[in-house]
């Protein structure tokens, strides 16, 4: 079918279509083959692991690609009966996860009062970190309330889990703060 530019413009910002794609749609372009080419070509030859979305307790059950030991492609399980092949915007994103040039990779570390962050060693920082949840712990726990309320627990510390941590881990997790007496525990997933 023969589509002249104006054909082209003219339909896209009609009747609402707003997208390129739908004006095509609208003059009788089938995306088909095109579409079904693409998706031949991603997975192509690709090698298919089933996973779990890490984001939430929901559990859906996804399809990852790899070509090479790399991923090229993850998508929901038709097969589970939790998402049916569907994925929310956030499951829709793992593979950027995985897939990202913006992820961190090195440790950062900001003094008190700099501007500027700087690379450091794990070691230090996961000593540091102790160091200080210690420091805080030591310095606010309190015992009993003013009525003689047994209560151990700290409310200097706060506890944010991010949204890919599992259930399994933030099981352990919580278990660990709760030892140590913080009571303000939260999960990014949950805000
Ligand atoms: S974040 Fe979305 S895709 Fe992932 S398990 Fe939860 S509902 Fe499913």
């Amino acid at each position: 079918m023969q589509v002249s530019r104006r054909d082209f413009v003219r339909l896209t910002a009609s009747a609402g279509a707003g997208t390129a794609i739908g004006g095509m749609v609208g003059l009788g372009v089938t995306l088909a083959p095109a579409a079904a080419r693409a998706q031949e070509l991603r997975i192509k030859d690709a090698k298919t692991t089933p996973s779990i979305c890490p984001f939430c307790s929901v559990g859906c059950a996804t399809l990852i690609h790899t070509v090479n030991g790399k991923i090229v492609n993850i998508e929901g399980d038709l097969r589970s009966p939790h998402n049916e092949g569907t994925l929310c915007p956030k499951g829709a994103a793992i593979y950027q996860l995985h897939m990202n040039p913006n992820r961190a990779t090195k440790v950062l570390h900001r003094k008190p009062g700099a501007s500027d962050w700087e690379v450091v060693e794990l070691e230090w920082a996961m000593d540091r970190v102790a160091e200080l949840i210690k420091k805080t712990r030591d310095e606010t726990f309190i015992e009993k309330l003013p009525n003689g309320k047994l209560v151990n627990m700290t409310p200097a510390i706060f506890a944010l889990g991010g949204a890919t941590l599992d259930n399994e881990f933030n099981h352990v997790c919580q278990k660990f703060w709760r030892g140590l007496g913080v009571v303000a525990i939260e999960n990014q997933a949950r805000i």
